[in-house]
């Protein structure tokens, strides 16, 4: 296992505990992010459903079936990248995460990124982007995305850039898994996205 996952996988151990928002009483356990991570690309989810929460292990259940299926079709297993969601404990009845709850967890989130100092996020969902423009500022071209302001249909098919201090990333997002198993059609749209996703990893930054 390579450095910066031992280091994370350590931090990991220390938050299995933790109660700094009111999810703590929700879940049965924290789900942290998991992943070989041989190439610096990060999946942002949501937030653990009820299998997550049943396994301990984020993306577990039918949405994260589907996310296999389709990162194989592109060549990629869980070997190739990282997978995290924005928060780390299952909301009630799987009700989106609040504000508050997100930027409880969000310190998580910037320990990750500064660990594994992903060149790619890959957000699957509004939920990640909203935690991403909550951490850093987050352009899509010289526009800078708001919690608020976030519309995923607007931001689809472009790449954004997120700076965290002197972290500068590329983030493309996507449609969430469980919004494919809704509406079949966008699993193309997916599929899509995490092949560009690749293909920018490849391709140096123009800023
Ligand atoms: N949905 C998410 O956003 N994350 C998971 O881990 C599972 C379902
Ligand atoms: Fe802690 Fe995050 Fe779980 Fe809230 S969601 S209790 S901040 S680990």
């Amino acid at each position: 296992m390579s450095e910066k996952l031992r280091e994370l996988y350590s931090f990991y151990q220390e938050i299995k505990n933790c109660s700094k928002c009111p999810l703590q009483k929700s879940r049965k356990q924290v789900v942290v992010g998991e992943g070989g991570y041989k190439r610096p690309i990060l999946l942002l989810g949501e937030a653990p459903g009820r299998t997550e929460d049943a396994l301990g292990r984020p993306f577990t259940g039918r949405a994260g079936k589907l996310l296999d299926d389709i990162l194989r079709r592109n060549g990629l297993s869980r070997e190739d990248l990282f997978i995290t969601n924005s928060v780390k404990c299952r909301p009630p009845n799987n009700r989106k995460p609040y504000k508050n709850e997100i930027i409880a967890c969000s310190a998580y989130l910037i320990k990750e990124l500064e660990v594994l100092k992903p060149k790619i996020i890959i957000t699957l969902g509004a939920t990640g982007l909203q935690a991403l423009s909550l951490i850093g500022v987050l352009k899509n071209n010289d526009n800078i995305l708001n919690y608020n302001n976030v519309k995923l249909k607007e931001v689809r098919g472009r790449t954004l850039t997120l700076r965290i201090d002197n972290l500068v990333i590329k983030v493309v997002p996507t449609y969430h898994p469980a919004a494919c198993l809704r509406n079949p059609s966008l699993v193309r749209n997916l599929q899509e996205d995490i092949k560009r996703a690749v293909i920018e990893l490849e391709t140096p930054f123009i800023d």
